[in-house]
């Protein structure tokens, strides 16, 4: 069985299918036809790889505790739908995450998902341990959650939001979440303020999670300032699935009126070949021309000598609003770079040293955080436009 999930795990370059199929569907949480919807989009997409028996791993975007009005998590009852089909096949549904913040058993709680999976054969667990997975050069060998080797298939559930650093997280970030805890922002650290080697990472891990298929929950998303609680909640009333995350994300692109390739991840996953030749809609895609997205950052260009100099004038940063910030420390706690101190007061941020990985602005459980460009910064990109 380990071999078996070895090589569902280690799915290379050209294995992507031929043709991305990606359904849309007009839906709302309304329970009977969401779950309609959500078994359609299982028995045409992979109905054959759930059987009776099959172990079966649901990854939800389980960022931190907020409920579901927030538009910050997968919705529960998404969740409650695909578990509902995965016990109907006869097969045993697990639910799990690694949290960028916050206690698991709260986001539980607190996102609903306790109440909506309540009496049902399901377990939900943390990722605990990590192992170690070969992700391909030029990253090698990296620590992903233990648990995926256990399991036959994965279910990946994403929340369609907006993102500081990547612009959105859709099908192919959702599945960083498989990186456990701390490991996570290791990996912000080391892919530092380059976006295409950080979105080359994220596909990579995407392609050794090979989840069976993407169910993107766009009925309630996130716009603005996300992924976190400075997003703002928008109604799309959308639900969207494929057996291909890539295709699934260049769909979402479409949908919002964004060339495929503005998303770091699409043009990483084209550099690598998974872009998928064709990619078959089924279902009427509207067009969102107007949603909101998070200011786009700019990279550091230039002699490495001018970098520090750069990164603390010009480079678009983390900024506080000190309002709402209640001094809890989180982001202090998780900045990979040690560019937060807090000194009895509000968080001081070194942008000399920042990396602009955005984890403080995902985990701050008050948007207190934004991304914005300092004064100098935009300046200087009005005057090179
Ligand atoms: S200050 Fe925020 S964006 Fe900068 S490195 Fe630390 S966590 Fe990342
Ligand atoms: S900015 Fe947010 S995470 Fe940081 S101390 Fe304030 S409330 Fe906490």
């Amino acid at each position: 069985m380990k071999k078996v999930a070895t090589e569902r795990n280690f799915r290379w370059a050209g294995e992507e299918p031929s043709v991305g199929r990606v359904m849309v569907r007009k839906a709302s949480y309304n329970g009977e036809s969401l779950r309609k919807t959500v078994f359609s989009f299982l028995d045409n997409l992979c109905a054959d790889r759930i059987e009776p028996g099959t172990r079966v791993l649901v990854k939800p975007n389980l960022l931190s505790p907020n409920p579901p009005e927030s538009a910050v998590l997968t919705h529960p009852l998404v969740v409650k739908a695909v578990v509902e089909y995965i016990i109907d096949r006869g097969a045993r549904p697990v639910v799990s995450d690694s949290p960028g913040t916050g206690s698991f058993g709260r986001i539980i709680r607190i996102g609903g998902f306790a109440d909506a999976l309540a009496g049902l054969d399901v377990e939900i667990r943390e990722f605990k341990e990590s192992g170690a997975r070969d992700i391909g050069e030029p990253f090698g060998t990296i620590e992903m959650a233990k648990d995926l080797i256990d399991f036959d298939v994965v279910v990946n559930l994403p929340k369609l939001k907006t993102h500081s650093q990547m612009l959105l997280t859709l099908a192919v970030k959702n599945t960083f979440g498989c990186v456990v805890g701390l490991r996570k922002v290791e990996w912000h650290m080391k892919a530092g303020v380059d976006r295409d080697h950080f979105g080359r990472l994220l596909v990579q891990i995407h392609r050794a999670v090979a989840p069976a298929i993407n169910i993107l929950d766009g009925i309630l998303a996130l716009e603005g300032d996300g992924p976190g609680k400075g997003g703002t909640p928008r109604h799309l009333g959308l639900l969207m699935a494929s057996t291909s995350g890539v295709a699934l994300d260049m769909a979402v692109c479409t949908l919002l009126g964004l060339p495929t390739d503005r998303l770091p991840t699409n043009r990483a996953a084209g550099k690598l070949g998974l872009i998928p030749p064709s990619i078959e809609l089924e279902g009427a895609l509207p067009l969102v021309d107007d949603f909101q997205l998070p200011e786009e950052a700019n990279l550091i260009y230039g002699p490495k000598s001018l970098h520090s100099f750069l990164r603390k004038h010009l480079l678009q940063r983390p900024v506080l609003d000190r309002n709402l910030c209640i001094l809890c420390a989180k982001c202090a706690e998780i900045c990979p770079a040690d560019a937060i101190s807090m000194d009895n007061g509000p968080p001081l941020f070194a942008y000399d040293r920042c990396i602009r990985c955005y984890c403080c602005i995902e985990v701050c459980p008050e948007g207190a955080l934004a991304a914005r460009n300092p004064p100098a910064g935009r300046l200087f990109q009005h005057i090179i436009r």
